[in-house]
């Protein structure tokens, strides 16, 4: 199986648990596949296939998809093909035949096609090895993305009794996977789950002031770099692709107001490297294959844990280092409120309240934001600094005096406002409301000028996670614990994090550095780069199909020269090697001969 990993798809090493996977799948046995996004779950069926005596049958949701799918698997000398409705029944006919005929090894499907009893009788007819559910929560109503098609497979079995069948998901709640198991008869299938850590990718939630800016600075920071920006609404988007292209940013919307061919040449052009940036509605990214996008922020917060830990992951996904930023502030938890408040069902709006308070505690907790997100899933961790979250790698200071302020502040305005108007008071704001409350008079009316308001907000947000300060009642207003009564009387030290709005620069040069894990040479990649997109024109496919930024990378750190170099580097196979070898070596040669000269003649 190695050698077969080398040879089709380039890769020296098995991801965790692929050969598992592989080892039940060629035993026969129905396998419940549990592995987070880009953790290579397609390898788990697609290497099977290409050993197995039949056919593998693989369901995958969206038609868009399917094509690139086996675009890649052709790529890489793989006999792929799809049957769907976009094509003509000649065509369909020809690939079914050549499934039949043992000339195409996986061939994928959308779950509406299985339905179709001219489809079952060529299952029944053709000798099926194996049958693959991707993303397979689609099945389930617990999930998010629940497609009534998916439940025409709970017939599969059915129709093929003996052949055993692999079901993969990112899913990662108790829930969907029970159900998954229940709705496609798996018997006693062999569960694979494996952790949802996604070390790659560095998580920070940030105060929602300044939003663009940030995302401008990110985009310069990244200059090629891809990036998906949600948005809770249609017309948020819009302006913001007007925004992006007056700032000199490729950008396209995606979002349910568009036509559906509108919308899926948006997402063509993305995959293909023709926009860099899609602003969207949750509507966006189901299924997305683009292994290479490298920020995506969330301009608004969302409604659940579970969201977030899936639109993010779609940062990242060849493992390369990549950025996920979600924006939060009080009026967010107001907003989501508001609509949770509109939906009369009340079970449902107690669940979505549960939802809700989740991904609150996640944005306002300063705890590690991946051992936050593993044990909202159920995975405990055993580290206690992941060094890749804004909160391990926050720098915290001395806050004792600051801190000391905004206590006495909250305490003789009587315990009744919210971290908005505490802030005025300190900063000393002259108006209508200090006035007539009479609060000008106070000892600490003014008497905070060394931070700004968004960064006194922040460090009240830091000392309610520190139970100086409680939040609550009807009415977000603050009063003092009585463990920050005795922190007063007691003359306590306490340590808080660097507001974020005082560690900006520093973060974002830290984002700039973190992309480069591998010490490659920049001009050359981009020169490979060039190649790459010239090559993906010419076939109609998406870059990435071609070769991995990782594969590029490491073309531009070991400058390989000759064929047998050239295949040791990761994502290099047979058929690549033969097919794109030349063109490749060409440019690298080239380039290091010319680098020579100029060395010599310096
Ligand atoms: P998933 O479906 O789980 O999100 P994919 O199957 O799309 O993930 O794989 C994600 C990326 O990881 C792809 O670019 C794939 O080629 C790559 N990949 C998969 N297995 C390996 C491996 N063993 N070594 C290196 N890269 C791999
Ligand atoms: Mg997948
Ligand atoms: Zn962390």
């Amino acid at each position: 199986m190695k050698d077969l990993l080398k040879q089709y798809f380039g890769y020296d090493e098995f991801r965790p648990l692929q050969q598992d996977v592989i080892e039940a799948v060629m035993d026969g046995r129905d396998s419940l596949v549990l592995m987070p996004t880009g953790g290579g779950k397609s390898l788990c069926y697609q290497l099977p296939a290409l050993v197995l005596p039949g056919l593998t049958l693989v369901v995958s949701p969206l038609i868009a998809l399917m094509k690139d799918q086996v675009d890649a698997l052709r790529e890489n000398g793989a006999p792929a093909g799809f049957v769907n409705s976009a094509q003509s029944y000649e065509e369909r006919v020809a690939v079914q035949k050549a499934a039949y005929y043992g000339e195409v090894k996986l061939l994928y499907v959308a779950p509406e096609r299985v339905a179709l009893p001219e489809f079952q009788r060529f299952v029944a007819a053709a000798d099926v090895s194996l049958i693959a559910v991707d993303e397979a929560h689609c099945i389930s109503q617990w999930g998010h993305e629940f497609r009534p098609d998916y439940r025409a497979l709970s017939r599969m079995r059915e129709i093929a009794p003996q052949t055993p069948i692999i079901a993969l998901t990112a899913t990662a709640t108790r829930q969907v996977r029970d159900d998954i198991a229940e709705q496609l008869n798996l018997s006693e299938p062999q569960v694979f789950v494996a952790g949802f850590d996604r070390p790659n990718l560095r998580y920070s939630v940030l105060p929602n002031t300044d939003r663009y800016d940030r995302l401008l600075e990110w985009l310069n920071a990244n200059p090629n770099a891809s990036a998906i920006v949600y948005r809770s609404s249609r017309d948020g988007v819009d302006e913001m692709v007007a925004d992006l292209e007056s700032d000199g940013i490729s950008a396209l919307p995606y979002h349910a107001g568009l036509e559906s061919d509108v919308r899926a040449a948006n997402q063509e052009r993305f995959v293909r490297d023709e926009a860099r940036v899609i602003v969207a509605t949750v509507a966006f990214g189901m299924g997305i294959d683009k292994p290479d996008v490298r920020l995506v922020m969330h301009y608004e917060t969302p409604d659940s844990v579970e969201r977030y830990y899936q639109e993010s992951g779609r940062a990242g996904r060849d493992g390369l280092d990549s950025e996920c930023i979600l924006f939060y502030g009080q009026r967010e938890r107001d907003r989501l409120e508001y609509l949770l408040n509109r939906n009369d069902d009340g079970t449902r709006r107690a669940v979505a309240q549960r939802q809700l308070d989740a991904i609150v505690a996640y944005c306002q907790q300063p705890t590690c934001r991946r051992a936050a997100l593993l044990q909202y899933f159920g995975e405990t961790v055993g580290w206690q600094d992941c060094g890749n979250c804004d909160v391990c790698s926050a720098e915290t200071f001395d806050a004792t005096i600051i801190s000391q302020k905004i206590l006495s502040a909250v305490i003789r305005t009587g315990e009744r406002y919210g971290s908005t108007y505490i802030a005025q008071v300190l900063k000393g704001v002259d108006n209508a409301q200090t006035q007539e409350r009479g609060h000008q008079s106070l000892s600490v009316f003014g008497i905070v000028d060394d931070y700004t308001h968004a960064a006194l907000r922040e460090l009240m947000t830091a000392l309610v996670a520190k139970g100086l300060l409680q939040q609550g009642g009807e009415y977000p207003t603050l009063s003092v614990t009585p463990q920050g009564r005795a922190f007063l009387r007691d003359r306590e030290t306490v340590h808080l994090p660097v507001p974020e709005s005082r560690a900006r620069s520093r973060a974002s040069r830290r984002a700039a550095a973190s992309a480069a894990p591998l010490d490659y040479d920049e001009t050359l990649f981009e020169k490979l780069r060039g190649v790459r997109t010239r090559l993906a024109r010419e076939r109609a496919v998406p870059p990435y199909v071609i070769f991995g930024d990782r594969s590029l990378q490491e073309m531009s750190a070991y400058h390989p020269t000759t064929p047998d170099a050239f295949l040791r580097i990761n994502g290099v196979g047979q058929k690549k090697l033969q097919d794109f070898g030349e063109q490749f070596l060409k440019v690298i040669q080239n380039y290091s001969s010319n680098a020579q000269e100029r060395e010599r003649l310096q």
